[in-house]
């Protein structure tokens, strides 16, 4: 890790006005969940467009229902890192203003922050594809149908082919556009509009991510390493110790 980076970016950090996080699947790698991209990631597996779409929710609901039953699964046998524990503490401390993330995990809650804004869901709430009525994990774990109206039940996440949920997409510009220092962690930004975001705040740009994304030179400081690393590194230089 390069320290005199570090050293600046905790420098910014404590003197920005309005900090923002925006985060992606890299950010729940070090707990145990694969990202969508990278070398270990999901798409390397299986292809999305097979099983996160409209479609496959309408015509192949098994093989929807199989790959999300196994995400919502790994939910239950995984925890938040230390990375998501000092956002939240940073929060507390009023160092950052909130969280903006393309995860639909629900870490950053569970480890405590309260600002989340989740532009594509949360795959911890269900609902049925055909009346919306609600339901339990444990229902679509069961692969039960709508106690309603007998119809598939799904996460309340965005598909492709879905908008994104156009109050928390309000939210996520507005928090962005009043920043003066924004953090993008583990996110390939492939994924449109959330990879507009970095774009729309005329403050400082950080990227924390373990390889270089195509958007890297767009950014004042990239800090290449793992999340929960670098998180760690920053924190331990604004507590004013020494980084080895
Ligand atoms: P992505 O998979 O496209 O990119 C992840 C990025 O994080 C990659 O560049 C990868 O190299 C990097 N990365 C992986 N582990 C890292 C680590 N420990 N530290 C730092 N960087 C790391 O993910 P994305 O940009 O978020 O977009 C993809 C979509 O994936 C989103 O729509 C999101 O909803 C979905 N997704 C979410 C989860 C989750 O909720 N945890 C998991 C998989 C995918």
């Amino acid at each position: 890790m390069e320290l005199h980076k570090i050293e600046l970016v905790a420098d910014w950090l404590k003197n920005a006005h309005r900090t923002v996080i925006l985060t992606g699947a890299g950010m729940s790698t070090e707990s145990g969940i694969p990202d969508f991209r990278s070398r270990e990631g999901w798409w390397k597996k299986i292809d999305p467009m097979t099983v996160s779409t409209v479609e496959a929710l309408e015509n192949e609901y098994e093989l929807f229902h199989g790959f999300y039953s196994l995400r919502l699964a790994d939910l239950k046998t995984c925890q938040p890192h230390n990375g998501h524990k000092l956002l939240a503490e940073w929060e507390e401390k009023g160092l950052i203003n909130g969280i903006i993330t393309q995860n639909v995990d629900g870490f950053h809650q569970q480890a405590g922050s309260k600002t989340v804004h989740e532009l594509h869901g949360s795959l911890r709430s269900i609902f049925c594809s055909t009346c919306g009525h609600t339901a339990d994990e444990e229902a679509f774990l069961n692969q039960e149908s709508c106690s309603e109206c007998q119809g598939h039940l799904r996460p309340d996440i965005v598909l492709f082919g879905e908008m994104l949920p156009q109050e928390v997409w309000g939210k996520a510009i507005r928090l962005i556009e009043e920043s003066d220092l924004l953090i993008v962690i583990g996110s390939s930004l492939q994924v449109s509009p959330a990879n507009e975001l970095p774009f729309l705040t005329d403050g400082k740009k950080v990227i924390i991510n373990n390889e270089a994304t195509l958007l890297h030179d767009q950014f004042d400081m990239k800090l290449e390493g793992k999340a929960g690393d670098v998180l760690e590194a920053i924190d331990k230089k604004m507590k004013g110790g020494e980084l080895s």
